[in-house]
């Protein structure tokens, strides 16, 4: 199976498993005072990097190019914020007003980042993640919290990454979206350039 469908297959997965948790705690980012879509995320693998450039690709190429020129915007703010000790609060460049214009090539925080979760590491050892502030509030007087657990998402994930490398030793990413925009991933993970008409892009909820 190509990598970047096993991707696909994967964030199909985290979606349903997301959506299962937000029903049963009554939880929808419908009206969220708030845009995740301006924190500082940083992401760490190659596959995640090609399918953007996958969907990038989908696109009208004037849309790429706004998007691309607003990833020099934010990346030159991320360094004016990071020159002063502060982290950066920067919207998205691909957030057109509120909407994910490349919503199903976003990468895997956007998708996870809401509901609580936790993940066991190989050691045994788990990590909870309390879920974003607003589900926090909601949550707050429960006994009971439902979770989404991560793990098999994380050693999935991983598993894609190492097909995808075969075996290559590169350097280790911790790359912004908007650096992900600014330079192409390595030639060999590089989707085919699509001539394609782009989809429209956005959708009503900038995170799930
Ligand atoms: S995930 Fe983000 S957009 Fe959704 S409710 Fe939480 S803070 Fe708001
Ligand atoms: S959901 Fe879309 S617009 Fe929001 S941070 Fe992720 S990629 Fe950017």
């Amino acid at each position: 199976m190509n990598t970047l469908t096993g991707l696909a297959e994967l964030y199909t997965e985290i979606e349903m498993a997301y959506d299962k948790v937000a029903t049963l705690l009554d939880f929808s980012c419908r009206k969220c005072p708030d845009n995740c879509c301006d924190s500082y995320f940083q992401h760490h693998t190659y596959i995640e990097w090609a399918y953007l450039w996958q969907g990038l690709r989908l696109l009208p190429v004037d849309r790429q190019t706004e998007y691309r020129a607003r990833a020099r915007a934010a990346l030159a703010a991320y360094r004016e914020a990071l020159a002063k000790e502060e982290r950066p609060q920067v919207m998205c460049p691909v957030n057109d007003n509120g909407r994910c214009g490349i919503y199903q090539h976003r990468l895997l925080i956007c998708r996870l980042h809401g509901v609580p979760a936790s993940i066991t590491a190989p050691d045994g050892r788990s990590r909870q993640f309390p879920g974003c502030f607003r589900c926090q509030e909601l949550t707050a007087n429960l006994a009971n919290v439902t979770t989404m657990d991560r793990t098999r998402f994380f050693t999935t994930m991983v598993s894609l990454e190492q097909s995808l490398l075969k075996g290559r030793s590169l350097p280790k990413i911790r790359m912004t979206l908007a650096e992900m925009l600014l330079q192409e991933p390595p030639l060999t993970f590089s989707p085919s350039p699509s001539q394609g008409e782009g989809r429209d892009g956005g959708v009503e909820n900038p995170q799930k």
